[in-house]
Order: C-alpha cells, then sequence, then structure tokens
C-alpha cells in the first residue's frame, strides 16, 4: 500500500469534526488495506507505532524535524522556525516547503507504507550517541522522498501531533462497520471486548482482516498485553450494595495504592503494568523480585492493589508515600528503601494457558489463593463473604480501622466473570466519604486555566475541569476549581500546564466558559465537592436530567492528589456523574432533607 493512501485518508478526516463522518471513511478504506499491513495501518492512524502499552516514542524534537526539513528544502533551520511561527505549524510548513522544492528530487520512487513505518521504526529505536543523527538523516530521507501532503502528516507524526481525532473507540466503530456485519451494535460490543482483552488494535484488526468477528474468537489473554481493568460502580449505602447483589456478596479490603496489573512470565523478569496501561515494572525493582517466586506456578497474571507500608509493623501507610515512586528514574533502590511498599492481590486473570476471565468471580479468588505463596512483599486482600448488614457494617469498620478507604464489594454471582475494561455493580465501591455528606471524589481533565491575582500573579489560579463523555468521546466542564491549592503545586501546574496551552477551544472539549487559556486535556486531578447540581453553565451531561442544564460541582477542592495513573479519557464520566447526581438526591430524600439543591431531576 501506498502511504499515499493514507495521507489522504488523514486529509479527508482532517475536513471533518463528525465522529460518524470519520467512521465511515475509515470503514470505507480499512478493509482495502492488506491483510499485512492492517496492524501499521491501524497504530498510524492513532499517531502511534505500536500499541499505547509498549510506551515507544519517537523522541523527535522540532528542531530535529527542522534540520531534516532543511536538508531537503535547502533553508536553514532558522529559517524553517521563522515560517513555522507563521503557520504556527510545522506540518503545514513542511507542505509549503515541499511544494517549491527543486524539480530535479520529484522522480523519486513514492513512499510505501511498510517502509515508511520501518524508517519511523528505526527512528524511535536510535538511542544514545549518535542517534540524533540517525533521526535527522532518517527524517530526511523520507521528506526527500514524499509528497508535500505525505510530508505534513509525517511531520505531525514524528512530532506527537498528529491530532486528526481518530480516537480508539472511533477505530472500533470504523472496524464493526468494516467487517461487523449487518449487526452492527452486536460488532461493536464484540470487537470491543476482544480490545478489551488485549489492549492491542493492530491485533484486532489484523485478526478481523483475516477472518471476519469469528476470528476474535482467537484473541487471547496474553502475558505483555495488559489487560483493561474491570471496574467498579458506587452505592450510597450498605444496605444499597448489598440489595445489587441477591446472590450473595464478599467484601475485601479496598486499598489506597496503586493499582498494578502484574505479567509473570513462565521465565524472566515480569511486567507490570498501571492503571493506565503503562508498564511501571522499573518503579518496583523488588516487586519484580519477588513475584516469581511468590506464585506456585507460571506464568501467570495477576491483578492487586500496590501500598506502602510500614515495614516494622506492617500497617498500611498514607497514599501520598507511594506516589513519591512514581516517575523515578533515577535512585530506584533508595527509594525502594525508604518507601517499602507491599503488593495485595485481588484478581487472577491467567494461569498457565488458561484464561479466567470467564470464570465467576469466587473461582477464580480460590484458585489465587492457592496460587499464592505470601511473603513480606506479596500478599493477598484482606476478604471475607458477608451475610447480612450487621457483618457489612463491622467490615466496612476494621476495613477503615485497619487504614483502608473503605470496602469493594464483590458479586459472588455464577455469571461474575472478569469484565475486562467494563465498569458494572459486579464490583461495586463503597467509600469512607460516603458516610459523610460529601460526594466521592471525582476525577477531572483540566481544559482550561484562569491567571491567578495579587501574590498568585504569574502563575495559573484557577482551573476549569472536565468529565470524560466516552459517547462523545468529549470533555465537557464540570466546574472552575481554585481551592485546595497551595503556592508550590500552583507553580508546579503551571510550569507543567503551560506547554498543554493552545489558542482555541480544543475540538474534544464542550463549555460555555471561556477560560484564560485553553489546554490540551492532558492531565487528570482529583477533587472533592460539596454537591452536584444542575447548572446552565456547565456543560457535563449536558441535556440529559434536565434540558438546557448540564451537571456542576459546588464548591470545588482539589484533593492534592495528581492522577498520573489515569489518561484524561479514565477520568470520572458524565455517566457515573448522573448517576452520583441521582444518587444524591435519593439520598436526600431518604434522609428527608428534601431535594438537592437544584431540584430532582425528571424521571
Ligand atoms: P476507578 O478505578 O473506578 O475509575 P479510581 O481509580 O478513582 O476509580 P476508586 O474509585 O478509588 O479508584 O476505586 C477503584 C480502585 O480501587 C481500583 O481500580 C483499585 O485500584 C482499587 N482497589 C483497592 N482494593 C481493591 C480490591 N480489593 N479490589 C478491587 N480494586 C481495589
Amino acid at each position: 500500500m501506498r502511504l499515499s493512501e493514507l495521507a489522504e485518508l488523514y486529509e479527508r478526516i482532517e475536513g471533518t469534526s463528525k465522529r460518524l463522518e470519520i467512521r465511515h471513511l475509515l470503514a470505507e478504506v480499512i478493509p482495502t488495506v492488506p491483510e499485512a499491513e492492517i496492524d501499521l495501518f491501524l497504530y498510524l492512524l492513532q499517531g502511534q507505532l505500536r500499541p499505547e502499552y509498549e510506551g515507544i516514542e519517537l523522541g523527535m524534537a522540532d528542531s530535529l524535524a527542522r534540520k531534516a526539513l532543511a536538508l531537503v528544502s535547502g533553508g536553514s533551520g532558522d529559517s524553517i522556525k521563522e515560517l513555522a511561527k507563521g503557520s504556527g505549524d510545522l506540518g503545514d510548513t513542511a507542505r509549503e516547503l515541499l511544494e517549491h522544492r527543486p524539480r530535479s528530487l520529484d522522480d523519486a520512487p513514492p513512499l510505501e507504507l511498510t517502509e515508511t513505518y520501518q524508517a519511523l521504526w528505526r527512528m524511535a529505536r536510535a538511542t544514545g550517541e549518535g542517534s540524533q543523527e540517525v533521526k535527522v538523516r532518517t527524517f530526511a530521507e523520507l521528506m526527500r522522498r514524499a509528497s508535500p501532503v505525505e510530508a505534513k502528516h509525517l511531520v505531525r507524526f514524528v512530532l506527537g501531533k498528529l491530532r486528526l481525532g481518530v480516537k480508539e473507540m472511533t477505530l472500533l466503530d470504523a472496524l464493526a462497520e468494516a467487517f461487523g456485519g449487518p449487526d452492527f451494535k452486536e460488532a461493536r460490543s464484540r470487537i470491543e471486548e476482544a480490545f478489551n482483552v488485549t489492549s492491542d488494535l493492530g491485533e484486532i484488526g489484523r485478526r478481523l482482516r483475516q477472518g471476519g468477528l469469528a476470528a476474535l474468537r482467537e484473541v487471547r489473554v496474553a502475558v505483555g498485553k495488559p489487560v483493561r481493568p474491570m471496574l467498579a460502580e458506587r452505592e450510597p449505602s450498605l444496605a444499597a450494595v448489598l440489595k445489587r447483589m441477591p446472590e450473595g456478596a464478599a467484601f475485601e479490603y479496598k486499598y489506597d495504592g496503586l493499582r498494578i496489573q502484574a505479567h509473570v512470565p513462565a521465565e524472566g523478569s515480569p511486567r507490570l503494568f498501571s492503571r493506565r496501561l503503562e508498564d511501571i515494572g522499573a518503579q518496583f525493582p523488588e516487586l519484580l523480585a519477588a513475584l516469581p517466586s511468590s506464585l506456585a506456578s507460571r506464568p501467570a497474571i495477576v491483578e492487586g492493589e500496590c501500598v506502602p507500608v510500614d515495614p516494622e509493623t506492617g500497617d498500611l501507610r498514607p497514599f501520598q508515600e507511594i506516589s513519591r515512586r512514581r516517575g523515578r528514574k533515577h535512585d530506584l533502590e533508595k527509594y525502594a528503601e525508604e518507601v517499602p511498599i507491599r503488593y495485595l492481590l485481588f484478581d487472577l486473570l491467567l494461569q498457565g494457558e488458561e484464561s479466567l476471565l470467564g470464570l465467576p468471580y469466587p473461582e477464580r479468588r480460590r484458585r489465587l489463593e492457592e496460587l499464592l505463596r505470601p511473603s513480606g512483599q506479596v500478599g493477598l486482600a484482606t476478604r471475607r463473604e458477608i451475610g447480612g448488614l450487621p457483618e457489612a457494617e463491622s467490615f466496612f469498620q476494621e476495613a477503615l480501622a485497619d487504614g483502608c478507604e473503605g470496602i469493594m464489594a464483590k458479586s459472588m454471582a455464577p455469571g461474575s466473570t472478569y469484565r475486562a475494561g467494563a465498569r458494572g455493580f459486579w464490583w461495586i465501591k463503597y467509600k469512607r466519604e460516603y458516610t459523610h455528606e460529601l460526594a466521592d471524589t471525582i476525577d477531572v481533565v483540566v481544559v482550561g486555566a484562569f491567571w491567578g491575582r495579587g501574590k498568585r500573579a504569574g502563575k495559573f489560579g484557577a482551573f476549569l475541569v472536565a468529565a470524560y463523555d466516552p459517547d462523545t468521546e468529549t470533555f465537557a466542564t464540570l466546574c472552575k476549581v481554585g481551592s485546595g491549592f497551595d503556592e508550590e503545586s500552583l507553580e508546579k501546574l503551571t510550569a507543567d500546564l503551560r506547554g498543554r496551552a493552545v489558542p482555541d477551544r480544543p475540538e474534544e472539549v464542550t463549555s460555555h466558559l471561556v477560560p484564560d487559556v485553553w489546554l490540551e486535556p492532558s492531565l487528570v486531578l482529583e477533587i472533592r465537592g460539596a454537591e452536584l447540581s444542575l447548572s446552565p453553565v456547565h456543560r457535563a451531561a449536558f441535556g440529559r436530567l434536565r434540558e438546557g442544564f448540564g451537571l456542576a460541582l459546588r464548591f470545588p477542592r482539589y484533593t492534592g492528589r495528581l492522577r498520573e495513573d489515569k489518561a484524561p479519557e479514565q477520568a470520572t464520566t458524565t455517566g457515573e456523574l448522573v448517576r452520583l447526581y441521582q444518587n444524591q438526591v435519593r439520598k436526600a430524600a431518604a434522609e428527608g432533607t428534601g431535594e438537592s439543591s437544584e431540584g430532582s431531576p425528571p424521571t
């Protein structure tokens, strides 16, 4: 396949912001992509070279791309910088430059998709001394042969600025339309299910291209490919939790730590994946060392929460301590000593060659207990089968007394399989906060900022934050938050976020308010408020509860916790907010305090 076909598709996608149109455009082209290239094609469409969890980065700075362009166009790096300033986009500048390049180069053979991919791969793999040279030369060679339109998109690609809006969910839609037959909905959900198990769109595309929906049966849980985590719903009271689980419930301690999915191969070192499927093993060398001998047999994939502990007593320590270890690249051993951790397992997804996703939770737990050889480093999440409300209450109190944030109720029903990537009532979280009037914490995405005044002049003083709407793949504003930040965190947030400033409202953001600075959605903050209310200003769940109204969080406050373990798409969703609001209304009614401040939602 020629690269020009992909470039043309990029162009057409760029011309529309409508998700449905993008889906149709993709669905038209995808079946024509040769089988051997479909995975590469899908990665490239997402602006990646491999599935996201592999964390492959091109490491191409603006200056390097300009150097490569200078080599091809005959201009100087500085003059290209000036040109790019004018257009605001080095991709557009590349296109212009190549439109005016010397004619003698026009006889170069057109670029093929696979060779382009291989060149990009070489660039990504080049590290250490001389790697910049390799990147520039390889990219210049691509530029030499690229058409102006191809150059535009290649430049954006290598700079990580391919903002076409081809998100995972849209690609899944397109695959369902292309290969799913007449029942789009059914096909879409089967494709998403398979994707949740491997997190690799390339693999899903390849299988669909080879054998249609039936071939998805071959998609297996595999060591090295993270499974999207199963997620929990909320209920406002323990009685409501038990009511949801008429076929029996077991409660587990809900630890406040870092969720880790550990892939332990038969031989060699385990890999640890975070909640957002990043490979974070390097940060926990002691876990990598302890895991193989903690399991009676391998390979296996286990899931658990990694918590900071007091080495003397084994007591849990506050979550903040573990965050000191996140993202570290140096002095790992020193931090391992200073901030000791324990990994408490709560699920088993793969044992030997057998996937356990389809087994009910009690069976998975039983097998986990058999598999584990507990040690100082690795243990089991505390658990009890719950017979009734008094037992539920006392287990909850025990969990709090032991330093947990609450309990995780797990259904014991025969249908309680592991639902990768899905949020449902098979798992229900119930936390300490729910016993106060305050709502649960909410994870929001920063989409804009307001400059501070007075002693906060020169840094951001408040943020416009949003919830994620997976149906439209947009971020819809929930509130403006300025409380709870200390000077140091504002300084750091300003420094971190400045580079994300964009001149206009990002397409994927829906907002009525206009902040001083628009920001590309990237950072997730944890906030807490007094209550949710219907608001004519904010756009979260707009029109879902009442026409002309969205949901807003009243008296929001930053908890001090950055959710670096969450991607923006993993922030609290607008659907969750609707349920939180409904819980709040129900609770207010039950307590006889009347309706919530803005009235109950129409049914
Ligand atoms: P979510 O994961 O639901 O999006 P979140 O990351 O903000 O939300 P919480 O709302 O605190 O987390 O609750 C879910 C998380 O609780 C899980 O993702 C997991 O990290 C953690 N957890 C702690 N103990 C357990 C347990 N025993 N079983 C399952 N999850 C647990």
